[in-house]
């Protein structure tokens, strides 16, 4: 799979994603997707992100979730959409939740590339 097919991909899962959180109770805002290398650069130095982020691939986004129209920051909150995200990988496309990494990022929803999550 190219990086333009599997950014498509991507795009396409995030919506199966956004629609499910709806259908599920969850309301949710766009947060960052796209990332700038110079950003990426900084959020590592910070050690708030990694140098090689996925969001430089268009292969990442952050999503603000709100329950019962509170704005939620704990990761354990999106667990339930980090299950379901999950549970959209495939063989050819690992879906990853920032909820599972080292340091947690719930927000966090990317798949693999080249071993990146
Ligand atoms: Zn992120």
């Amino acid at each position: 799979m190219t990086l333009s097919e599997k950014q498509r991909l991507f795009t396409k899962l995030v919506g199966e994603l956004i629609t499910w959180s709806y259908a599920n109770g969850y309301e949710l805002t766009f947060g960052e997707a796209q990332r700038g290398k110079l950003q990426a650069e900084a959020n590592a130095a910070e050690g708030v992100g990694i140098a090689s982020s996925n969001h430089l691939r268009r292969l990442a986004v952050d999503l603000n979730l709100f329950l019962n129209g509170e704005y939620r920051v704990d990761s354990e909150a999106y667990k339930p959409l980090g299950d379901y995200w999950k549970s959209l990988s495939t063989s050819e496309c690992e879906c990853a939740w920032g909820g599972d990494f080292h340091k947690p990022d719930g927000n966090h929803f990317s798949v693999e590339w080249n071993g990146v999550r």
